[in-house]
């Protein structure tokens, strides 16, 4: 294990350096200092390490919000008539710089939705192959995070190539991929630390990070239960009470991945595109006869929970498909709590499931 010493008076000129081989991407404050989101950052900008918890998620990193997946005529007179025209899009290599640990972890659970032996989503696909996952460890998790009982943390490595850990005047960079290593040769930082002694302060302040995290789901007894027994519970109204199914918590996860295809069509011209879309909402499962499967606001609400806490782990058999980032539980705006709604799942039948929502 290669472990990089990076003083962080070489933070900027390393970044710099970079830029000859890799687009760069990271979190940065919005105009008003209050909105951090991730984004490729522009000449002169650098990423925000002290924004990495951004509101939104990274996941339009790889899957934009609106992305066009090609362009089409039906002119017979045009050379391109009848054919699908994928637009041209930078896949040059991309280092995502300051990325939260569990955010890159999320990605690996997405991965099984768009890149499995059957079905290649290419625009995922092609968008994550060239990024490169610099992540910063959590020093201080808030108290809405759960990642250390979800398979992730606050120094987790999955989906990571390198992690930064902020020692004060420097940073320690555990190199952990050929991805990782090309990406910090790039910027040129070279001075590497005593492994032993840097992976030993490393163990040392993750020990002190987790110990902070005071909140963790459960979930080994949703996995024993059948889907009918959970599917058919009687806890679902009493949860869904309170939703406006407005799509925050979907849109902001970085797990959640449901999408819309459109075509906007003009004249002979048109262009299908993708688009983000949340099980939260009525069209989103509204039928071209009218009928919807789940129209009411508790089925909506049953089904987030459900794919999110049992068909996810019955399917993978790689645990629920939530890393415990906390953001749906800052944002909901009626404080739906998916570590509660877990716990009810979780405990459904037993004597403990004495307690509502
Ligand atoms: S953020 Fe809260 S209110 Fe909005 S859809 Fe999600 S659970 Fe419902
Ligand atoms: S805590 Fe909420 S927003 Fe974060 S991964 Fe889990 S379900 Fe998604």
């Amino acid at each position: 294990m290669k472990i990089v010493k990076i003083d962080k008076t070489d933070w900027s000129a390393g970044l710099q350096r970079s830029r000859e081989s890799y687009r760069l991407v990271g979190p940065i404050k919005g105009e008003n200092d209050d909105f951090a989101g991730i984004r490729e950052l522009g000449e002169g900008e650098e990423p925000d390490l002290t924004a990495t918890d951004t509101v939104l998620s990274p996941k339009s990193i790889v899957y934009p919000q609106s992305e066009i997946m090609f362009e089409y005529t039906t002119d017979k007179d045009s050379p391109d008539a009848n054919l699908l025209i994928r637009p041209e899009k930078n896949y040059s290599p991309c280092a995502v710089v300051g990325i939260r640990p569990y955010d890159a972890a999320a990605f690996l659970l997405v991965r099984k939705n768009f890149d499995t032996p059957e079905y290649r989503d290419p625009y995922w696909c092609d968008a994550y192959e060239a990024s490169t996952f610099i992540g910063l460890a959590v020093n201080r998790p808030d108290s809405t995070d759960f990642s250390t009982s979800t398979g992730s943390g606050p120094f987790s490595e999955k989906g990571l190539d390198a992690l930064l850990v902020d020692t004060g005047d420097h940073y320690l960079a555990k190199l952990i991929t050929e991805k990782g290593e090309a990406y910090v040769k790039a910027a040129g930082w070279k001075t590497e630390a005593d492994p032993d002694t840097a992976l030993k302060q490393i163990e040392e302040m993750k020990a002190v990070a987790e110990a902070r995290i005071s909140s963790a789901v459960a979930f080994e007894n949703i996995r024993k239960k059948t889907i009918l027994e959970l599917y058919e519970a009687d806890f679902w109204e009493d949860i869904a009470f309170s939703c406006i199914n407005c799509g925050t918590c979907t849109y902001l996860c970085p797990t959640c991945w449901c999408f819309d295809i459109q075509d906007e069509n003009r004249g002979t011209n048109g262009i299908r595109y993708k688009n983000w879309d949340s099980c939260m909402y009525p069209l989103f499962s509204l039928h071209g006869s009218g009928h919807n499967p789940r129209g009411t606001k508790v089925m909506r609400v049953r089904q987030r929970f459900m794919h999110k806490l049992k068909y996810f782990l019955d399917k993978y058999d790689d645990g629920i498909m939530c890393v415990g980032c906390g953001r749906c539980v800052r944002s909901c705006p009626v404080n739906i709590d998916i570590r509660r709604v877990c716990d009810i799942m979780n405990s459904y039948g037993t004597v403990e499931n004495a307690c509502t929502v």
